[in-house]
């Protein structure tokens, strides 16, 4: 856990925690009190339009879902006074998936008027898919029936609650006259759970037009933001054999099990941990039937790294193990990529990071310390561009992926008070983490 300024605080934060309201009044100037009070009003009206958006499902391959879910973000965008532009997606070829199609894209802007000086250009990323498609059984928002600060829901914190905080930042600094002193822009993508892969090149051209940028991926469970990331790759392996009887015939087959085993052990082989790399084999499935020499067999491979350097290194190690055979007559299909850069702490991300903290002390909110985290978001993309990103402005919650996913409910006026009186802040003083260039 984190380290706090004084156990006076401590005890007030988490009376205040507890009771699940409204956090103690800090250091905040009279706009900034009204502009936390009017978001704290509007917890129940955040919980219900959550509800609704995660009754729509989103699963990355669900177009029509991700079209429906976008035209509503779009509009309520334009009624934001942004300019909204909508993007088909984008075609794909995957392993499992050949010419598969991404769903809609969204870049909004909204150009300042009502200041001289132009404030920083701020760029806003979301996601609209979630891991869950039609077919799983995890559907529905639901309330906790025991805790009524809790509510679980495929998306229901990764990330359709952190649009809920993105969405009512905005309201909140469009009603407080912050908008209008801004640059904003916001994107929102439909193929984040697959890596962005589609994405990607409108993301980093994105970053390359701000100043600094924010992702409304959920805040670590502490409620900690996070500072750094890890790189990640992912890597597909398709080994051809020869098939052949097993009892008549094994000495003509060609095992692509075989081979594929052998490349799994080099693959494991990789990871250093000393060095801060993991090489991941979490798939296999080959072959047919017991009897038969298999010709064929796949894995699936997960690759995390610390530096730019050792994302390279390990690539071109993962390819040296593909194409070398080690059962003759074998022929392997390597697909892959290193899809998300290693988020590196700068020293303008630790300045924003010190001015979100700031806010969260004037705020009453405990904020542990940033931490370091495996996983890799959009806001790797952006950083690796240069652009100074924080990327877990969204609530609090856990178990993203699976079927418990939950949303801790007070974390959504929570997290916009904090990050509506932050961007504000940014908007109005100058900050080293968010300069115009
Ligand atoms: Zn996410």
């Amino acid at each position: 856990m984190g380290r706090f300024g004084s156990s006076g605080v401590l005890c007030l934060v988490t009376l205040v925690v507890l009771a699940g309201g409204r956090p103690a009044r800090g250091d905040l100037d009279e706009p900034e009190r009204s502009l936390r009070d009017r978001v704290y009003e509007r917890r129940p009206a955040m919980v219900e339009t959550l509800k609704r958006w995660v009754d729509i499902n989103t699963g990355t391959w669900n177009t029509d879902g991700l079209e429906r879910f976008a035209s509503i973000l779009g509009a309520e965008l334009g009624e934001l006074g942004f300019e909204v532009q909508s993007e088909d997606g984008v075609t794909l070829e995957l392993p499992e998936r050949s010419s598969a199609r991404t769903g809609p894209l969204i870049v909004a802007r909204r150009a300042g008027s009502a200041r001289e000086e132009p404030g920083p250009r701020l760029l806003l990323i979301g996601h609209l898919d979630t891991v869950f498609e039609e077919d799983s059984p995890f559907q529905a928002f639901r309330l906790d029936p025991g805790d009524s600060h809790r509510a679980y829901g495929p998306g229901v914190v990764d990330m359709k609650g952190g649009l809920i905080v993105l969405f009512e930042t905005l309201r909140a600094l469009r009603e407080s006259g912050d908008l209008d002193a801004a640059s904003i822009t916001v994107l929102l993508n439909s193929d984040e759970e697959i890596g962005s892969l589609g994405s990607r090149p409108r993301v980093e051209a994105e970053a390359q037009r701000a100043d600094c940028g924010f992702v409304f991926e959920s805040a670590h469970s502490s409620g900690a933001l996070v500072r750094s990331r890890r790189g990640l790759g992912q890597f597909h392996l398709k080994v051809e054999g020869v098939a052949a009887h097993a009892g008549s015939a094994h000495r003509e087959g060609r095992s692509a099990v075989r081979e594929l085993a052998e490349k799994v052990v080099r693959l494991e082989k990789l990871s250093d941990y000393e060095r801060g790399v993991t090489v991941n084999v979490g798939t296999v499935r080959g072959g047919t039937k017991r009897n038969i020499v298999p010709d064929n067999a796949e894995a699936w491979i997960d690759v995390r790294y610390d530096t730019p350097e050792l994302g390279r290194e390990i690539e071109a190690a993962v390819e040296k193990i593909a194409e070398t055979a080690f059962v003759e007559g074998t022929r392997t299909q390597l697909w892959g990529t290193l899809h998300r850069p290693p988020k590196v702490a700068t020293e303008r991300v630790d300045a924003l990071l010190d001015r979100h903290a700031e806010v969260g002390r004037d705020l009453g909110v405990m904020l542990p310390s940033s931490v370091h985290a495996g996983g890799g978001t959009d806001g790797s993309l952006t950083g690796a561009q240069g652009l100074p990103t924080l990327d877990s402005m969204g609530p609090r919650g856990g178990e993203s992926h699976t079927e418990r996913e939950f949303v801790w409910l007070p974390s959504l006026p929570e997290r916009t008070a904090l990050t509506a009186v932050f961007l504000r802040r940014l908007i109005r003083r100058a900050s080293p983490g968010c300069a115009r260039e």
